[in-house]
This record gives C-alpha cells, sequence and structure tokens, in this order.
C-alpha cells in the first residue's frame, strides 16, 4: 500500500475520527502533506501530530477523506480489503435460506467506504461512490468474486454521490457475460425481475424485503375478516402490491409515475401465477391520485406509501416536510377502520424523529384514531455503523387506524 500524503486536522477536529466516524470534511484539515491524488492513502493526524486513521483522499469534495482503517498496524492493503469483503458477505450467508436478492457490501457500515455491491442470483451489481473506493476497484472486485464464486459483475456507479467525489458516472458490464434483460430473482418463495442495466438504485428495493413480508403478513391477518383492499402509492415494480396480494389482498391498486414501472410489475404479477382481475394499475402522480381517490369516496385496507427521496440534503427538508405530510394526511383519510397503514421515507435527511412529528400532524389534521404499532427499517443486510448515523436513511412507521 502506498501512502501519498497525510492530512493534518484542526485543533479538535480529531474527536470524532477518534469516535471512529469516518468522515473528514475540508473544513477539518489545517494542512496536507505530501501531493496525494484522487483516492490515494493518506495518513490521518491529530492537531498534536498522533496517529489517528488511514483514510482515502478526496480532493474534489467537502468530504475531503474517509478513514478505512483506524489501526496503524492495518493499512487497508489488499490482503486487508480483500478480509473486509470476504468478511461483509460471511455475514449475509444466512438469508440465502430466503433469497437470493441480497446486498453484500453496504459502504460505511461494513467498513469499506463509498462500496455497495448486491447480489441478483448469480449476477453481481457494484456501486463504486468514492474516490478511494474507485482507486481500489480492481482489489474490491476481485474480492467481491472471490467470496460468493459469482463471476459476472455491471457496474452502476452513478449518482450525485459520485459526483460529488469528482467521479464521472459509469455503466456497463465489468466482469464476466452481459447481464440478461431481466434476472430472476425469489424472496420468501416470490418471483421478482430485475433489470440491473437500467432498474432504479442497482435494479431492486432489497432494502425493503422485511416490510414486503409484513405486508403480506398484515394482508393475511386482514384476510380473516374480509380480503382486504389494497393501495400501494409509489409502487415501482409492485414489490409491496405482489406481496399483499399473495398475502390475500383481494384488489390491489398500484400507482407510480413510471410507465415503465407499471408494465414490469404487471409482468411479475403473472409471474407469480396472480389473475389480472386482482389488480389495477394506474400511471399517475401519487400526490394528484391521493386527491382523486379521496374525491371518489374511495376506502382501502392496507395502504403503503415508498416515495422517493423528497429531501436530496438538509435544505429541502423543510418542503419535503410539507410532502410528506400531504400524501400521510390523504393516504389516512383513505384507511378504513382496522386498517393498517405502512409509511416510508428514504431520506436521510429526516430523521426517525422527525419522520414520526410528520406523520403524527397528518394523524391529527386527517381527524382519524391511529395507533403506531411499530417502526420499520432496511433489512439485516443494510446495516447501520453505530459511529456513522448518518448511514440511516430508510425509516418506516406502521399505523392502525381504530
Ligand atoms: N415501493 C417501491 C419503491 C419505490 S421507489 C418498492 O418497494 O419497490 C419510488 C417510486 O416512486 C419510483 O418508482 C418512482 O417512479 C415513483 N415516483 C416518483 N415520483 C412520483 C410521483 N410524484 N407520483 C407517483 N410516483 C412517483
Amino acid at each position: 500500500m502506498k501512502v501519498a500524503g497525510e492530512l493534518h486536522l484542526k485543533p479538535g477536529k480529531e474527536r470524532s475520527v477518534k469516535r471512529r466516524h469516518p468522515w473528514i470534511y475540508d473544513t477539518a484539515v489545517a494542512r496536507v502533506g505530501g501531493r496525494p491524488s484522487s483516492g490515494d492513502w493518506v495518513a490521518v493526524h491529530a492537531a498534536d501530530g498522533s496517529w489517528l486513521a488511514w483514510a482515502a483522499y478526496a480532493p474534489a469534495s467537502t468530504l475531503r477523506a474517509r478513514c478505512w482503517s483506524f489501526a496503524e498496524k492495518e493499512p487497508p492493503d489488499e490482503d486487508w480489503i480483500a478480509a473486509r469483503v470476504q468478511a461483509a458477505v460471511a455475514r449475509r450467508a444466512h438469508l440465502s435460506a430466503v433469497t437470493d436478492a441480497v446486498r453484500l457490501v453496504f459502504g460505511e457500515a461494513d467498513g469499506l467506504p463509498g462500496f455497495i455491491a448486491d447480489r441478483y442470483a448469480d449476477q453481481l451489481v457494484v456501486q463504486i461512490q468514492s474516490a478511494g473506493a474507485e482507486a481500489n476497484r480492481a482489489a474490491l472486485l476481485d474480492a467481491l468474486v472471490q467470496a460468493t464464486g459469482c463471476h459476472n459483475v455491471f457496474d452502476r456507479s452513478e449518482g450525485a454521490t459520485r459526483q460529488r467525489e469528482g467521479l464521472p458516472p459509469v455503466s456497463g458490464c465489468i466482469r464476466g457475460a452481459q447481464p440478461p434483460p431481466a434476472l430472476t430473482v425469489h424472496e420468501h418463495g416470490v418471483r421478482f425481475r430485475v433489470d440491473v442495466r437500467r432498474g432504479q438504485k442497482t435494479g431492486f428495493y432489497i432494502d425493503q424485503r422485511d416490510n414486503r413480508r409484513l405486508a403480506r403478513e398484515l394482508a393475511a391477518r386482514l384476510s380473516q375478516q374480509r380480503p382486504p383492499r389494497m393501495l400501494n402509492c409509489f409502487s415501482y415494480t409492485g414489490g409491496f402490491s405482489l406481496a399483499a396480494a399473495l398475502g390475500g389482498a383481494a384488489d390491489v391498486l398500484s400507482i407510480d409515475a413510471s410507465a415503465e414501472a407499471l408494465a414490469w410489475a404487471q409482468a411479475q404479477w403473472a409471474d407469480n401465477g396472480l389473475p389480472p382481475q386482482l389488480a389495477r394499475w394506474q400511471q399517475a402522480d401519487a400526490f394528484a391520485a391521493l386527491r382523486e381517490l379521496r374525491g371518489a369516496g374511495a376506502s382501502f385496507d392496507l395502504i403503503v406509501l415508498d416515495p422517493p427521496k423528497f429531501a436530496a440534503s438538509h435544505q429541502h427538508v423543510e418542503r419535503a416536510a410539507r410532502a410528506y405530510k400531504d400524501i400521510n394526511l390523504n393516504a389516512l383519510r383513505l384507511l378504513a377502520p382496522g386498517g393498517y397503514l405502512l409509511t416510508f421515507s428514504c431520506s436521510g435527511a429526516i430523521g426517525v424523529e422527525l419522520f414520526q412529528k410528520i406523520v403524527a400532524g397528518a394523524v391529527i389534521d386527517a381527524r382519524v384514531d391511529c395507533q403506531m404499532i411499530g417502526r420499520l427499517t432496511a433489512g439485516e443486510d443494510h446495516p447501520l455503523s453505530m459511529a456513522h448515523p448518518e448511514g440511516e436513511y430508510l425509516k418506516g412507521l406502521l399505523l392502525r387506524r381504530l
């Protein structure tokens, strides 16, 4: 491992690094020693000169360096990287009993800052989002192939995070064969199609696995009274719709702005042997559609709201809060007594407490009696590092209308 320089921090700025927070902002750096380039390894030093961490340098970003190792004697060389990848993959091994769609490496939470790897059956899909991960791309990919025995790797390194690191977007097959237009994966026995080339994220919302399962259980519970009616807003390819139908929902309305996602959803519906008459697919703006449903006097026993990230950063929190309030308020008005609402936010900038406050405000304004009976998160293959609370993004609440 070649060390290209040092970062000397301003007094006091060593505190978060000592608590193993991996991020060092430009404002924390007093001086750079040597001439490190993008992705190079640097030694991080406190103002008193003491050694703190091995970090990867990102000169283009305000997030100037990300720490990979906090042990001086454990520099992040190829063997170190291989061991981390191997350990991350091994921690997920038990998930193969329920699914072959798994997030194998989740960046900072697995000690590999900016490196994401998902597995869909025999296909690996990666997102390389930091200068450090980019500079160590070959070592990361070798380790991943070695740890999984999968030889096909598709790169979906696009998006804003990578851009902030001064890295161009890349997308394409980087190891093995081209992926088929639709890959088939199974989750708790349900069949899903995944388009790793063009689908959202790396093709599928792997993170909602446990919540899809919950939606199925709730539909089954409701079915004991009568077959529930389900509304899935921001449905994408209908993961929650399928889950509810397999749990016994009799009428499932899925709303999404993307016609392509809905076409994909319909194909999956058929793949799972579900009769088409149980489903309605509506291409619409969910904000407007919720109002229209209300105007038409519609009512549902199970509602899922899983919108895209409304707050891209802290600057957008207020506007995002209004948007969350709006959809939750209108959804709550459509919820039948005894019904359940699963409501989510995947905005990292909106914390669990704030989200709960927004939804509580919507409950009051909707004038419905509701209990919160659960807090929902991403599945365990999307862990959160206790040292890096910024890694938390997906949060949900499970409400029951009285
Ligand atoms: N619940 C999905 C993931 C949702 S992702 C799952 O579990 O798979 C967010 C979805 O919202 C995307 O499919 C996107 O097309 C859709 N979307 C974004 N803005 C929208 C809007 N204003 N109205 C309806 N759908 C929207």
